[in-house]
């Protein structure tokens, strides 16, 4: 790969940091969790109506048809600009790729750009109390009414779904077959009375995740993503974006924490201390090696169309590094680093679910022996 700037990335490079410079998001308002959506909100309508909300999605879609090299220019942008992660981040890596690649003409048509503008929030309906990593083992039943199909049952960890209007929802339609052949994949309209939404507060005291209890939901026959029986596919399709995507998004961020983190260090003079300064260094190494895989990544969305199974090694490396980095901005920042309202200990907290969010390290460590490596299955 060759990162030398053509004329043509340096003119790319050069208008976004204009347009960043003219739309500075300022500081994202702490303690308020609606307040701080609202921010993230507001954001990405910015960047929409800049016609930066998703620079590699193809112009036909919304997006600039970003070649690999300027969407890794627009990502490491933001990330000097410290600029805030959209709010619709489901949106953006998981529902809108989904249904590019498995939506009809006319369900990306419909569902696409309002993904884009952050008009409507997406969320992701995958666990429940008994399926997480054995996602397969699913018991949310669909069953075909006419035209429509009625849900019942429960999801649980379904980030943003107090914000959400719309959930990427996998169930049951076949109890006949093997578990991974009787799914199907729906676009549900989280605004009925039969879908309930309740909080669970997290570690960091925010509700971040919700459970979800579904009670004869209606969704359209025309909602069906890829057919009946395929869901597992398209879930598939999801998850893999995930981990690729977000790997990539959040390395962008932890180069920004790392960053600030730094300055921490210099400012109370603790660099000077060569077991701190030894472990900054292994974060800076881990965090460039992290932006080069997210890098390799991204090219294999640009040649084949979708992420491969190597987004997993992304997210694995992301979450374990992330824990470390946090970890050490602890012992750095010290006693502070415990107290409730610090940014520091916020991060610490949050980090803890890294290694579960998007697939379990476990799972992720499996997909990479099997299938990035090519060893046999235990
Ligand atoms: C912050 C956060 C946000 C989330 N947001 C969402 C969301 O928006 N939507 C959504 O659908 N889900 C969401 N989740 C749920 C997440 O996807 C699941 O928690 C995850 O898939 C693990 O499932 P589980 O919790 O049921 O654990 P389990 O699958 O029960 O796993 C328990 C333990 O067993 C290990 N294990 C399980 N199977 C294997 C195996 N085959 N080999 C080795 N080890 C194994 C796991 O690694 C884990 O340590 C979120 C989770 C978190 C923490």
């Amino acid at each position: 790969m060759d990162l030398t700037f053509s004329p043509e990335e340096t003119e790319f490079r050069d208008e976004l940091r204009t347009w960043l410079a003219e739309n500075d998001p300022g500081e994202a308002p702490r303690g308020d969790e609606d307040a701080e959506y609202a921010f993230r909100r507001d954001w990405q309508r910015r960047l929409y109506d800049g016609g930066w909300a998703a620079v590699h999605w193809p112009p036909e879609y919304g997006g600039r048809g970003a070649t690999l090299m300027q969407s890794a220019i627009f990502f490491e942008e933001m990330g000097r600009a410290r600029a805030p992660l959209p709010a619709n981040v489901l949106g953006l890596l998981l529902a809108g790729p989904t249904i590019m690649a498995w939506g009809t003409p006319e369900q990306q048509e419909r569902y696409l750009t309002p993904i884009l503008s952050a008009e409507e929030i997406w969320c992701q309906g995958f666990s429940e109390p008994e399926a997480g990593s054995d996602l397969a083992a699913l018991k949310t039943r669909a069953v075909r009414d006419g035209d429509e199909w009625v849900v019942t049952g429960q999801k649980v960890w379904t980030s943003g779904a107090q914000y959400a209007k719309w959930c990427m929802l996998v169930a049951r339609t076949d109890q006949d077959v093997p578990k991974h052949k009787g799914l199907s994949y729906f676009l549900m309209d989280m605004e009925q009375e039969a879908v309930q939404v309740r909080p669970l507060v997290q570690l960091t005291g925010e509700a971040e995740f919700n459970e979800l209890f579904i009670e004869e939901a209606r969704i359209p026959h025309a909602n069906l993503l890829g057919g009946e029986g395929n869901g597992w596919k398209v879930a598939l399709t999801t998850l893999m974006n995930e981990r690729a995507g977000l790997g990539f998004f959040l390395q962008v961020r932890m180069r920004s924490v790392l960053d600030r983190l730094l300055e921490e260090a210099t400012s109370n003079g603790s660099i000077e201390d060569p077991v701190v300064a030894d472990r900054l260094g292994e974060m800076h190494l881990r965090t460039e090696i992290l932006r080069l895989t997210a890098y390799r990544g991204l090219s294999t969305i640009q040649k084949y169309g979708q992420p491969g199974p190597e987004g997993s090694l992304t997210k694995w490396l992301w979450s374990e590094t992330n824990g470390m980095l946090t970890q050490l901005a602890a012992d750095i920042v010290g006693a502070d680093a415990l107290t409730t309202g610090n940014e520091w200990a916020y991060e610490l907290l949050r980090a803890r679910g890294n290694s579960i969010e998007g697939g379990t390290t476990e799972i992720l460590k499996n997909i990479v022996a099997e299938r990035v490596l090519g060893l046999p299955r235990a």
